[in-house]
């Protein structure tokens, strides 16, 4: 699994670094990042939480 955040959508509201924070960090720029490619399989479930919390569904996983 490999996960992207669109950053055009993203409005940082940090619900995906608080559901997934092995996956997903804040950074300087105001947006949420992957942080590992691929998700490990440990890490899938809460990637896939992470896509449905995400208010603004910039959260897309292949
Ligand atoms: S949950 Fe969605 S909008 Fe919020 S920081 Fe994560 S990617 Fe951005």
């Amino acid at each position: 699994m490999k996960a992207t955040v669109d950053e055009d959508l993203c409005i940082g509201c940090e619900l995906c670094v608080d559901t997934c924070p092995q996956i997903f960090e804040m950074q300087d720029d105001g947006f949420s990042h992957v942080m590992v490619e691929p998700i490990p399989p440990e890490q899938e479930d809460c990637v896939v939480e992470a896509v449905e919390i995400c208010p603004v569904t910039a959260i897309s996983v292949e």
